[in-house]
Protein backbone atom coordinates (compact mmCIF):
# COMPACT_ATOMS: atom_id res chain seq x y z
CA UNK A 1 0.00 0.00 0.00
CA UNK A 2 1.13 3.35 -0.82
CA UNK A 3 1.62 5.93 1.94
CA UNK A 4 1.28 9.82 2.35
CA UNK A 5 5.09 9.72 2.81
CA UNK A 6 5.98 7.08 -0.29
CA UNK A 7 8.04 9.45 -2.30
CA UNK A 8 8.95 9.07 -6.41
CA UNK A 9 11.63 6.89 -6.78
CA UNK A 10 14.92 8.45 -7.86
CA UNK A 11 18.19 6.78 -8.64
CA UNK A 12 20.34 5.82 -5.35
CA UNK A 13 23.57 6.94 -6.98
CA UNK A 14 25.13 8.45 -10.32
CA UNK A 15 25.31 6.14 -12.75
CA UNK A 16 28.45 3.70 -13.38
CA UNK A 17 30.21 5.55 -16.33
CA UNK A 18 28.56 9.01 -15.66
CA UNK A 19 31.63 9.10 -12.42
CA UNK A 20 33.68 12.02 -13.19
CA UNK A 21 36.60 13.36 -11.39
CA UNK A 22 38.79 15.13 -13.59
CA UNK A 23 39.17 18.28 -15.35
CA UNK A 24 38.28 18.11 -19.25
CA UNK A 25 40.29 21.91 -19.39
CA UNK A 26 39.27 22.98 -23.05
CA UNK A 27 41.38 26.04 -22.33
CA UNK A 28 44.12 23.21 -21.87
CA UNK A 29 43.71 21.26 -25.41
CA UNK A 30 44.63 24.62 -27.06
CA UNK A 31 48.10 25.19 -25.20
CA UNK A 32 50.17 22.33 -26.35
CA UNK A 33 53.23 24.05 -24.58
CA UNK A 34 51.84 23.27 -21.23
CA UNK A 35 50.53 20.10 -22.35
CA UNK A 36 54.42 18.93 -23.70
CA UNK A 37 55.54 20.43 -20.37
CA UNK A 38 53.48 17.97 -18.02
CA UNK A 39 53.73 14.91 -20.11
CA UNK A 40 56.92 13.34 -18.10
CA UNK A 41 53.61 12.99 -15.27
CA UNK A 42 51.01 12.31 -17.18
CA UNK A 43 49.76 8.84 -17.39
CA UNK A 44 47.88 6.94 -20.38
CA UNK A 45 45.06 4.75 -21.12
CA UNK A 46 45.41 2.42 -23.82
CA UNK A 47 42.52 0.69 -25.86
CA UNK A 48 42.92 -2.26 -28.17
CA UNK A 49 41.52 -2.40 -31.64
CA UNK A 50 38.40 -4.12 -29.89
CA UNK A 51 38.35 -0.93 -27.53
CA UNK A 52 39.22 -3.24 -24.51
CA UNK A 53 41.59 -1.75 -21.91
CA UNK A 54 44.17 -3.06 -19.15
CA UNK A 55 43.52 -3.63 -15.46
CA UNK A 56 45.25 -4.86 -13.13
CA UNK A 57 44.57 -8.20 -11.61
CA UNK A 58 45.48 -7.93 -8.08
CA UNK A 59 42.95 -4.76 -7.44
CA UNK A 60 40.93 -4.32 -10.71
CA UNK A 61 41.49 -0.66 -11.53
CA UNK A 62 42.92 0.70 -14.41
CA UNK A 63 46.33 -0.51 -15.61
CA UNK A 64 47.48 3.25 -16.59
CA UNK A 65 50.92 3.43 -18.49
CA UNK A 66 53.24 6.13 -17.76
CA UNK A 67 53.07 8.43 -20.53
CA UNK A 68 57.36 8.75 -20.98
CA UNK A 69 56.82 4.71 -21.61
CA UNK A 70 54.54 5.82 -24.70
CA UNK A 71 56.46 8.30 -25.79
CA UNK A 72 59.09 11.31 -25.24
CA UNK A 73 56.56 13.65 -26.10
CA UNK A 74 52.69 13.37 -26.66
CA UNK A 75 52.34 11.58 -29.64
CA UNK A 76 50.05 13.49 -32.99
CA UNK A 77 47.35 10.88 -32.76
CA UNK A 78 46.81 10.90 -28.41
CA UNK A 79 43.85 12.31 -26.89
CA UNK A 80 44.07 14.77 -23.90
CA UNK A 81 41.77 13.57 -21.64
CA UNK A 82 42.12 16.11 -18.49
CA UNK A 83 44.07 17.30 -15.87
CA UNK A 84 43.88 16.00 -11.82
CA UNK A 85 45.83 17.27 -8.95
CA UNK A 86 47.93 14.22 -9.68
CA UNK A 87 48.84 15.14 -13.32
CA UNK A 88 47.04 14.76 -17.16
CA UNK A 89 45.48 12.12 -18.43
CA UNK A 90 45.60 11.15 -21.87
CA UNK A 91 44.31 8.01 -24.28
CA UNK A 92 46.20 5.82 -27.00
CA UNK A 93 44.23 3.54 -29.33
CA UNK A 94 44.47 0.80 -31.33
CA UNK A 95 47.36 -0.58 -29.57
CA UNK A 96 47.89 -4.11 -30.42
CA UNK A 97 46.37 -6.95 -28.26
CA UNK A 98 49.06 -9.23 -26.07
CA UNK A 99 49.05 -12.41 -26.39
CA UNK A 100 47.94 -14.17 -23.59
CA UNK A 101 45.56 -16.84 -22.06
CA UNK A 102 41.51 -16.26 -21.83
CA UNK A 103 38.92 -16.14 -19.43
CA UNK A 104 35.14 -16.47 -19.94
CA UNK A 105 32.97 -13.92 -18.05
CA UNK A 106 29.48 -12.82 -18.09
CA UNK A 107 28.62 -9.84 -20.18
CA UNK A 108 25.76 -8.29 -21.82
CA UNK A 109 22.50 -9.86 -20.29
CA UNK A 110 24.94 -12.59 -18.57
CA UNK A 111 25.77 -14.20 -22.17
CA UNK A 112 30.19 -14.89 -22.00
CA UNK A 113 32.37 -11.99 -23.32
CA UNK A 114 36.56 -13.36 -23.54
CA UNK A 115 38.97 -10.78 -21.50
CA UNK A 116 42.52 -11.27 -22.09
CA UNK A 117 45.15 -12.53 -19.73
CA UNK A 118 48.66 -11.06 -19.48
CA UNK A 119 51.73 -9.65 -17.62
CA UNK A 120 48.94 -9.49 -14.60
CA UNK A 121 46.72 -7.48 -16.22
CA UNK A 122 43.41 -8.34 -18.09
CA UNK A 123 42.18 -6.85 -21.33
CA UNK A 124 38.27 -5.52 -20.19
CA UNK A 125 35.23 -4.40 -22.30
CA UNK A 126 33.82 -0.87 -20.38
CA UNK A 127 30.49 -2.72 -21.23
CA UNK A 128 31.27 -5.28 -18.73
CA UNK A 129 33.75 -3.94 -16.34
CA UNK A 130 32.54 0.02 -15.95
CA UNK A 131 31.11 -0.42 -12.83
CA UNK A 132 33.92 -2.23 -11.22
CA UNK A 133 36.04 0.75 -11.47
CA UNK A 134 37.11 3.17 -9.10
CA UNK A 135 35.17 6.88 -9.91
CA UNK A 136 38.50 8.22 -11.74
CA UNK A 137 38.91 4.67 -13.81
CA UNK A 138 35.71 4.43 -15.09
CA UNK A 139 35.34 8.51 -16.10
CA UNK A 140 38.46 7.95 -18.36
CA UNK A 141 37.79 4.62 -20.32
CA UNK A 142 34.01 5.90 -20.71
CA UNK A 143 35.71 8.78 -22.40
CA UNK A 144 38.38 7.15 -24.13
CA UNK A 145 36.20 4.89 -25.57
CA UNK A 146 33.43 7.71 -26.74
CA UNK A 147 36.02 9.39 -28.23
CA UNK A 148 37.14 6.05 -30.13
CA UNK A 149 33.55 5.25 -31.50
CA UNK A 150 33.90 9.01 -32.87
CA UNK A 151 37.33 8.89 -34.65
CA UNK A 152 35.99 5.53 -36.38
CA UNK A 153 32.71 7.05 -37.57
CA UNK A 154 33.95 10.68 -38.44
CA UNK A 155 37.15 9.54 -41.14
CA UNK A 156 35.20 11.36 -44.00
CA UNK A 157 34.13 15.06 -44.52
CA UNK A 158 30.79 15.16 -44.61
CA UNK A 159 30.56 17.94 -46.91
CA UNK A 160 32.86 17.48 -49.45
CA UNK A 161 33.55 13.27 -48.42
CA UNK A 162 37.62 14.09 -48.33
CA UNK A 163 39.73 12.25 -45.53
CA UNK A 164 39.41 13.84 -42.08
CA UNK A 165 42.74 14.38 -39.40
CA UNK A 166 42.14 14.69 -36.10
CA UNK A 167 43.36 17.99 -34.34
CA UNK A 168 43.43 19.81 -30.85
CA UNK A 169 44.92 16.66 -29.16
CA UNK A 170 41.94 14.92 -29.68
CA UNK A 171 38.76 16.71 -29.38
CA UNK A 172 37.94 17.95 -33.37
CA UNK A 173 38.46 16.71 -37.07
CA UNK A 174 39.68 18.55 -39.84
CA UNK A 175 38.62 18.31 -43.48
CA UNK A 176 41.88 17.63 -45.62
CA UNK A 177 39.44 18.94 -48.20
CA UNK A 178 37.73 21.87 -47.71
CA UNK A 179 38.54 22.48 -44.03
CA UNK A 180 35.58 21.82 -42.34
CA UNK A 181 36.07 20.89 -38.47
CA UNK A 182 33.46 18.70 -36.97
CA UNK A 183 33.30 17.73 -32.79
CA UNK A 184 32.59 14.65 -31.23
CA UNK A 185 29.06 13.46 -31.84
CA UNK A 186 26.94 11.83 -28.85
CA UNK A 187 23.51 10.57 -30.23
CA UNK A 188 20.70 11.37 -27.76
CA UNK A 189 18.66 8.15 -27.00
CA UNK A 190 15.80 7.71 -24.20
CA UNK A 191 15.58 4.80 -21.74
CA UNK A 192 12.21 4.61 -20.07
CA UNK A 193 10.66 2.72 -17.10
CA UNK A 194 7.33 1.91 -17.65
CA UNK A 195 5.08 1.29 -14.25
CA UNK A 196 1.33 0.69 -13.69
CA UNK A 197 -0.80 3.01 -11.92
CA UNK A 198 -0.95 1.22 -8.03
CA UNK A 199 0.53 4.10 -5.67
CA UNK A 200 3.28 6.44 -6.56
CA UNK A 201 5.63 3.57 -8.15
CA UNK A 202 3.69 1.23 -9.24
CA UNK A 203 3.29 -2.78 -8.60
CA UNK A 204 4.42 -3.79 -12.12
CA UNK A 205 6.96 -2.89 -14.56
CA UNK A 206 7.00 -2.87 -18.58
CA UNK A 207 9.85 -5.19 -19.76
CA UNK A 208 10.40 -6.36 -23.32
CA UNK A 209 12.71 -8.57 -24.64
CA UNK A 210 14.56 -6.76 -28.22
CA UNK A 211 14.80 -8.54 -31.76
CA UNK A 212 17.83 -10.73 -31.33
CA UNK A 213 18.63 -10.58 -27.91
CA UNK A 214 19.61 -13.80 -25.34
CA UNK A 215 16.42 -15.78 -24.17
CA UNK A 216 14.89 -14.71 -20.99
CA UNK A 217 16.48 -11.38 -21.68
CA UNK A 218 14.61 -8.22 -20.76
CA UNK A 219 15.06 -4.51 -20.32
CA UNK A 220 12.66 -1.43 -20.01
CA UNK A 221 12.24 0.69 -23.39
CA UNK A 222 14.57 3.00 -25.19
CA UNK A 223 15.33 4.45 -28.49
CA UNK A 224 16.83 7.01 -30.20
CA UNK A 225 15.55 10.61 -30.40
CA UNK A 226 14.37 11.72 -33.74
CA UNK A 227 14.96 15.12 -35.25
CA UNK A 228 13.29 18.30 -34.31
CA UNK A 229 11.70 16.06 -31.46
CA UNK A 230 11.61 16.38 -27.36
CA UNK A 231 12.52 13.43 -24.87
CA UNK A 232 9.38 13.94 -23.23
CA UNK A 233 7.92 13.76 -26.92
CA UNK A 234 10.31 10.39 -27.80
CA UNK A 235 9.53 8.85 -24.64
CA UNK A 236 5.86 8.57 -25.73
CA UNK A 237 6.31 7.53 -29.35
CA UNK A 238 9.05 4.84 -28.89
CA UNK A 239 6.86 3.61 -26.28
CA UNK A 240 3.38 3.68 -27.73
CA UNK A 241 5.75 2.16 -31.11
CA UNK A 242 7.16 -0.60 -29.38
CA UNK A 243 4.42 -2.39 -27.36
CA UNK A 244 1.40 -0.21 -28.27
CA UNK A 245 1.18 1.33 -24.61
CA UNK A 246 0.44 5.33 -24.02
CA UNK A 247 2.24 6.50 -20.89
CA UNK A 248 1.91 9.57 -19.13
CA UNK A 249 3.48 11.34 -16.31
CA UNK A 250 7.45 11.25 -17.95
CA UNK A 251 9.81 12.24 -15.56
CA UNK A 252 13.51 12.43 -15.78
CA UNK A 253 15.65 10.54 -13.56
CA UNK A 254 19.53 10.87 -14.84
CA UNK A 255 21.52 10.31 -17.70
CA UNK A 256 24.69 8.32 -18.54
CA UNK A 257 27.09 8.07 -21.78
CA UNK A 258 26.75 5.12 -23.62
CA UNK A 259 29.69 4.71 -26.25
CA UNK A 260 28.71 1.45 -27.56
CA UNK A 261 29.09 3.60 -29.98
CA UNK A 262 27.94 6.39 -29.58
CA UNK A 263 24.82 7.53 -27.30
CA UNK A 264 23.63 9.10 -23.90
CA UNK A 265 21.25 7.11 -22.49
CA UNK A 266 18.60 9.67 -20.67
CA UNK A 267 16.60 7.77 -18.40
CA UNK A 268 12.97 8.76 -17.46
CA UNK A 269 9.90 6.92 -15.43
CA UNK A 270 6.42 7.17 -17.14
CA UNK A 271 3.34 5.46 -15.97
CA UNK A 272 0.23 3.27 -18.24
CA UNK A 273 -2.14 1.27 -17.76
CA UNK A 274 -1.37 -2.56 -17.26
CA UNK A 275 -4.96 -3.38 -18.73
CA UNK A 276 -4.42 -1.50 -21.96
CA UNK A 277 -3.11 -4.34 -24.58
CA UNK A 278 0.75 -4.80 -25.48
CA UNK A 279 1.21 -4.31 -29.48
CA UNK A 280 4.29 -5.57 -30.23
CA UNK A 281 6.39 -3.73 -32.62
CA UNK A 282 7.45 -6.72 -35.56
CA UNK A 283 10.78 -7.17 -36.22
CA UNK A 284 12.04 -4.85 -33.20
CA UNK A 285 10.20 -6.09 -30.01
CA UNK A 286 10.35 -10.39 -29.14
CA UNK A 287 8.58 -10.31 -26.34
CA UNK A 288 6.85 -7.74 -23.21
CA UNK A 289 4.61 -8.31 -20.29
CA UNK A 290 4.27 -6.79 -16.74
CA UNK A 291 6.72 -8.02 -14.05
CA UNK A 292 6.31 -7.66 -9.98
CA UNK A 293 8.60 -6.45 -7.91
CA UNK A 294 9.15 -9.98 -6.67
CA UNK A 295 10.44 -10.92 -10.06
CA UNK A 296 13.11 -8.52 -10.27
CA UNK A 297 14.19 -8.59 -7.06
CA UNK A 298 14.48 -12.29 -7.39
CA UNK A 299 16.64 -11.78 -10.47
CA UNK A 300 18.75 -9.41 -8.89
CA UNK A 301 19.26 -11.95 -6.94
CA UNK A 302 20.74 -14.59 -8.82
CA UNK A 303 24.00 -14.61 -10.13
CA UNK A 304 24.88 -15.34 -13.43
CA UNK A 305 27.34 -18.14 -14.51
CA UNK A 306 29.53 -17.43 -17.87
CA UNK A 307 27.53 -20.62 -19.43
CA UNK A 308 24.42 -20.77 -17.12
CA UNK A 309 20.95 -20.66 -18.33
CA UNK A 310 18.62 -22.16 -20.66
CA UNK A 311 16.90 -21.99 -17.59
CA UNK A 312 14.55 -19.52 -18.71
CA UNK A 313 14.99 -16.92 -15.99
CA UNK A 314 14.84 -13.40 -16.24
CA UNK A 315 18.11 -12.09 -17.23
CA UNK A 316 18.26 -8.15 -16.25
CA UNK A 317 20.60 -5.72 -18.44
CA UNK A 318 24.29 -5.54 -16.87
CA UNK A 319 25.68 -3.14 -13.80
CA UNK A 320 27.28 -0.76 -16.06
CA UNK A 321 23.64 0.30 -17.81
CA UNK A 322 21.59 2.92 -16.47
CA UNK A 323 18.72 0.55 -17.08
CA UNK A 324 20.07 -1.75 -14.33
CA UNK A 325 20.24 1.17 -11.94
CA UNK A 326 16.27 2.34 -13.25
CA UNK A 327 15.60 -0.99 -11.86
CA UNK A 328 16.98 -1.48 -8.85
CA UNK A 329 15.75 2.10 -7.44
CA UNK A 330 12.35 0.90 -8.25
CA UNK A 331 12.57 -2.28 -7.18
CA UNK A 332 14.02 -1.28 -3.89
CA UNK A 333 11.02 1.46 -3.85
CA UNK A 334 7.29 0.81 -2.15
CA UNK A 335 4.45 0.87 -4.07
ZN1 LIG B 1 35.49 18.59 -46.55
Amino acid sequence: MSTATTQPFELPRVPALSRVTIDRSEALRQDPQALRAAWPTARVIVLDKRGRTPVRMDDGELALRPATEIAPEPPEDAAFLGRAPEGDYWAVLDVPEPDGETIEVPGRFGVPVTHIVADGERWVGLREFGDELDDTGAGLFTTALALRSWYRRARHCVRCGAPTKVISVGWASRCTGCGREEYPRTDPAVICLVHDDVGVNGERVLLARGAGWPEGSRSVLAGFVEAGESLEACVVREIREEVGVTVRDVRYLGSQPWPFPRSIMLGFAARADRDAPLTLAEGEIEAARWFTREEVRAAFARAYEPRANGDGGLRLPGNSSIARLMLEAWAAAEP
